[in-house]
């Protein structure tokens, strides 16, 4: 990796910046001076300091972002701004990206990573992560649909999803519920409700394996998981 990328992944500044700071002669890579914002280090070997101080390498970044309901899941869009978009830059030098999609009018729990492998494990349909969504229904909720979603329902395309566990948590002409499926197909939860002749006006996820969305955040706010929570995930 070039020293004006990592030093900039690591905080100590725009590229331009960097550029400066090596120029002022008080970076080292082992030991030896280093002026050139093109020369190539190992971060995992290669002891780099910044005016005497060891620079702390960290490949991967874990974000949980409160998702609002007019971004899209992605790293970039032809039209709207995506949840990449309002990252601070700092945070924008890693690369990262939305752990599986969210519709754009869907909220809640978000992961932003960097890492490759944790997306995987959290998105493949193999290893089985529940993702929990809240959910207000058009409609009357009952005991029957519960059911219903525990066998699995057939979609519009005559995909037989895995089972859902839906709890009930108000049955009124207008319903509250949780759902929590271990797949992410196109509108998955949208799609489970209208096979039943039922409409999800609203819809957020608060809860993906053990991690749950931090209710302190507003919407469109994001925070770096802790050490702890980035362990639930792995
Ligand atoms: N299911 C949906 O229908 N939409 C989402 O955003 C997530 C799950």
């Amino acid at each position: 990796m070039r020293i004006d990328k990592l030093l900039a992944n690591m905080g100590y500044g725009t590229r331009k910046e960097v550029k400066t700071l090596l120029k002022s002669g008080n970076v080292r890579i082992n030991g030896n001076p280093e002026k050139s914002a093109k020369t190539h280090v190992n971060p995992e070997e290669d002891q780099v300091t910044v005016m005497g101080e060891e620079v702390e390498y960290r490949k991967y970044i874990y974000l949980m972002m409160n998702k609002p309901g007019d971004l899209i899941s992605a790293t970039e869009d032809a039209h709207d701004p995506t949840v990449i978009d309002i990252l601070q830059p700092e945070d924008q030098v890693f690369d990262p990206f939305p752990v599986g999609r969210l519709d754009k009018d869907t909220e809640g729990l978000l992961l932003i990573t960097n890492d490759g492998q944790l997306n995987h494990r959290l998105t493949s349909p193999k290893k089985d992560v529940g993702k929990t969504y809240f959910a207000i229904i058009d409609g009357k909720v009952t005991e029957e649909d519960v059911q219903i979603f525990a066998k699995g329902i057939t979609l519009d395309d005559g995909y037989h999803t895995k089972p859902g566990k839906l709890v009930v948590l108000h049955s009124d002409e207008v319903s509250e519920i949780e759902l929590t499926i271990t797949e992410g197909k196109f509108h998955q939860v949208k799609r489970m409700f209208e096979a039943i002749g039922k409409e999800v006006t609203y819809l957020k996820r608060i809860m993906v394996g053990a991690l749950e969305l931090d209710e302190e955040l507003d919407l469109g706010e994001y925070r770096e998981l802790t050490d702890e929570e980035v362990e639930y995930l792995m």
